[in-house]
């Protein structure tokens, strides 16, 4: 992975750090609209809503599924931020890229499989479009596996690629959701310095309290961006309600937090 592009082609690019705000989940239409224009007021560039859902266990939200792609579409046209959704499957693929996403990711019970892997890198190779892909860190702290699932991507010919560390399972009670383990992506930037790096503290923490601590952990490690749950009701949530925040609170925390001197 020695010939990675810039990440985003625009002006997002400039923007350090980069944010990519959004609720866990597409739920309905207005849910989307309603958090989407409170995002875009506040100045966040780039949205995230989970449109296929991988729950772990069966009966569950698992996704609104295609219809919430238009969702995506209208969030574009009425606000100009870019769009971004998980895709785990070539179908997932496809429809997303038919649907015009800008920014694909993939979770991280996806990037824990070499198959599923491979078979988006064909997809998106097939597909022939030049789009950012962010790839999660794999549940289990495995960091080959994690470049492994990079490096698939790399080889189909996907260069605008980026890394999100959101933690890792572990069993039994601890403060995270998932534990932070940084050295497992200050070691990954150790090996790719050029590979941008993003800290999702949603994931990481589990609780909303957390999302600032752990943000600002990240900045000063040196992380290039943050991946936040925000939701306009996140009491209400169809998933992950206790990590999520209101575009407001994501608006104080992002105006709180200390920034590196990147002129130094
Ligand atoms: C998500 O981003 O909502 C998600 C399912 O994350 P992860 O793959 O990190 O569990
Ligand atoms: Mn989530």
């Amino acid at each position: 992975m020695n010939e990675l592009k810039p990440l985003l082609k625009d002006e997002t690019e400039k923007l350090q750090p980069i944010i990519i705000a959004g609720p866990c989940s597409a739920e309905t239409e207005e849910q989307v609209m309603a958090t989407a224009r409170e995002l875009a007021k506040n100045g966040v560039k780039i949205f995230r809503a989970g449109i296929w859902k991988p729950r772990t266990k069966p009966g569950g939200f698992e996704g609104i599924g295609v219809e919430g792609l238009q969702w995506l579409k209208h969030v574009k046209e009425e606000t100009g931020m870019l769009t971004s959704t998980e895709v785990a499957t070539k179908q997932h693929v496809e429809a997303a890229l038919e649907a015009g996403v800008d920014i694909l990711w993939i979770g991280a019970r996806t990037s824990a499989n070499p198959f599923a892997m491979q078979e988006i890198a064909d997809a998106l190779k097939a597909s022939g479009v030049d789009i950012p892909v962010l790839v999660k860190n794999p549940v289990n702290p495995d960091l080959e596996l994690w470049i492994g699932a990079l490096q698939r991507l790399y080889n189909a010919g996907i260069n605008r690629l980026g890394a999100i560390h959101r933690g890792f399972s572990s069993y039994g009670k601890h403060l995270y959701r998932n534990l932070p383990q940084w050295h497992i992506p200050i070691e990954l930037r150790r090996r790719f310095p050029d590979l941008p790096l993003l800290c999702d503290p949603s994931h990481i923490g589990g609780k909303r309290e957390l999302v600032a601590p752990l943000s600002q952990q990240a900045l000063d490690m040196g992380f290039d961006g943050l991946i936040i749950e925000s939701h306009c009701d996140p009491d209400c949530a169809w998933s992950d309600k206790a990590q999520q925040v209101t575009p407001d609170v994501l608006n104080f925390i992002l105006n709180t937090l200390v920034l590196r001197d990147s002129t130094v």
